[in-house]
């Protein structure tokens, strides 16, 4: 075992890169070792028949975040990822016809909602107001610091928080609160939404997810030219920079634990020594596959998904670059997903298109369409199946007046999901929140159980999505130099 300032990195996801990339800006020694060939992980970029396809996020919201990790590498946001404003933030489409276009900036978009409900308008403007109060009373709990969990409400500094406690909402559901506030179903249904954002549902996960669409109009939603995969191409390059040493198809079978304490990631004939050892990996596999403990299949996993790629050819049909296509029954969509554990017949989709804001990521007279369709985590689908729901997808989307002239098409399951990423069942965010106490089981940076073992990423705290896994990164990089500082202040 090595005593000096080392670490190593299992899996070159967003998580595990940002990780990396300060710990190495620290001063620390640092081996990334991914198994694919790329490193982004679930951010990832594939090209067919002339188009660039983002094959994960589509949609970053939260710039600050990568703001300040690239000025803390000592680079500048605008400089290496060029985002630019989307708008509008999103096409929404209903069967009966009716269309709406929720605009970029927050102090529109009540107004927007009004052109299909008029008494949601002012609705909406309160609940806002009150989503981003909520936001701002409990990001520095459960966004920004490492979590302590129920202890940290007996810290002197999170007193404010518990007078707050009746306003987070953490006892109702999203869905109960939103169908109590707003008189149309339909705007209803685009705030449910939100809880799809970490792989939820609305019908059971708390209200305090009204902070997921606080954070989409408040902060916006923003596109990088070039694609999305561009992030994770900025990010490994300041990495290397800083003098991460990146090793790509590399899988990593073990982590050798001495006395309790990670000491090494073995990969085949290969053995990474370090200091700290760090997985980007889903937390469950690392506990099954690299520690080799006897632990139970998660529960409560978040939604996985079915995606298509298709190139199309350019078309009129109405559509912005992200569009969502709404089921006509929400509630037995998320009955379908969640307690039957099934691919929803009448299901939401939703399509992203960058060619409409970026005109490289497509030959000219063609479309780059990326469609996502929820999906339960776990399912195995064969060759004719996957198949057959692609086609569902695509005839449902008829329905809405969108019939896509196809000319290639990739299909993405959750199985391949899990295969490509070692992400339990495809699910993509780790654990749903489905679970008032969600935030509370969590993994946390530090594991309790092996000495110098730290978890990143969407199944770590503070859950996914591209803003929530660099934060875990940054969380992870700034626990590990803390616990160094003590560790030799003691020493001496
Ligand atoms: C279809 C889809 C749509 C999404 N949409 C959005 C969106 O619009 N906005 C948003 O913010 N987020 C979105 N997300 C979520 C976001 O992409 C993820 O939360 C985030 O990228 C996960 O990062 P991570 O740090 O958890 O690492 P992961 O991406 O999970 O990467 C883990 C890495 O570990 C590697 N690995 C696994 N096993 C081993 C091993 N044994 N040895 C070495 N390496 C290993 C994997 O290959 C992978 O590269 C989406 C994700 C998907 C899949």
């Amino acid at each position: 075992m090595r005593h000096d300032h080392s670490a190593v990195v299992i899996g070159g996801g967003i998580g595990g890169l940002v990780t990396a990339a300060r710990l190495a800006k620290a001063g620390y020694e640092v081996d990334l070792v991914e198994k694919n060939a790329d490193v982004g992980g679930k951010m990832g970029r594939v090209c067919f028949d002339d188009c660039t396809f983002d094959t994960g996020p589509s949609l970053i919201t939260m710039p600050f975040v990568l703001e300040e990790f690239f000025a803390l590498m000592g680079t500048d946001l605008q400089a290496e990822v060029p985002l630019q404003p989307i708008n509008p933030a999103c096409h929404y489409r209903w069967l009966d016809g009716t269309t709406l276009n929720v605009p970029f900036a927050l102090d529109d978009v009540a107004r927007a909602i009004a052109t299909i409900s008029p008494e949601d308008g002012p609705a909406v403007e309160r609940y806002l107001a009150d989503a981003e109060f909520l936001y701002n009373a409990t990001k520095d709990v459960f966004l920004f610091n490492r979590f302590d969990g129920f202890r940290e409400f007996l810290k002197p500094r999170n007193l404010p928080l518990l007078r707050t406690l009746p306003r987070l909402r953490f006892t109702s559901t999203l869905h109960k609160v939103h169908a109590s506030l707003f008189t149309s179903s339909k705007v209803v249904q685009l705030f449910d939404r939100f809880a799809t954002y970490n792989g939820s549902s609305p019908y059971l996960a708390p209200a305090t997810l009204m902070v997921i669409p606080w954070v989409e109009f408040g902060y916006g939603a923003w596109y990088p030219t070039g694609g999305i995969y561009t992030i994770a191409e900025a990010i490994a390059r300041a990495a290397a920079a800083a003098g991460v040493r990146i090793h790509t198809s590399t899988a990593v079978d073990s982590i050798d634990v001495v006395d309790g304490r990670a000491v090494a990631a073995i990969a085949g004939s290969q053995r990474f020594e370090a200091r700290h050892i760090v997985s980007n990996i889903d937390v469950s596999h690392t506990r099954r596959q690299l520690l080799k403990q006897a632990t139970a299949p998660a529960r409560d996993l978040s939604m996985s998904g079915v995606v298509l790629l298709l190139s199309v050819e350019q078309e009129d049909f109405g559509l912005a670059h992200h569009n969502v296509f709404f089921s006509e029954d929400y509630q037995r969509e998320f009955t379908a997903l969640f307690t039957e554990k099934q691919l929803a017949t009448d299901m939401t989709i939703y399509l992203s298109r960058s060619c409409a804001s970026d005109s490289s990521q497509a030959a000219p007279g063609r479309e780059n369409w990326f469609i996502l369709v929820n999906a339960p985590a776990g399912i195995e689908l064969t060759a004719e199946q996957e198949h057959a729901y692609a086609q569902a997808v695509l005839d449902r989307l008829a329905h809405y007046g969108v019939r896509p002239r196809v000319r290639q098409m990739q299909v993405r399951t959750p199985s391949f999901h899990a295969r490509l990423w070692n992400a339990e069942g495809g699910a993509i965010y780790g654990r749903s929140s489905n679970s008032m106490f969600a935030a509370f089981l969590r993994q946390q940076q530090r594991s309790a159980a092996v000495r110098n073992l730290w978890y990143v990423g969407g199944s770590a705290h503070p859950g996914g999505g591209v803003p929530l896994v660099t934060l875990s990164g940054s969380i992870a990089a700034r626990e590990i130099v803390a616990s160094d500082a003590h560790t030799f202040v003691h020493s001496r």
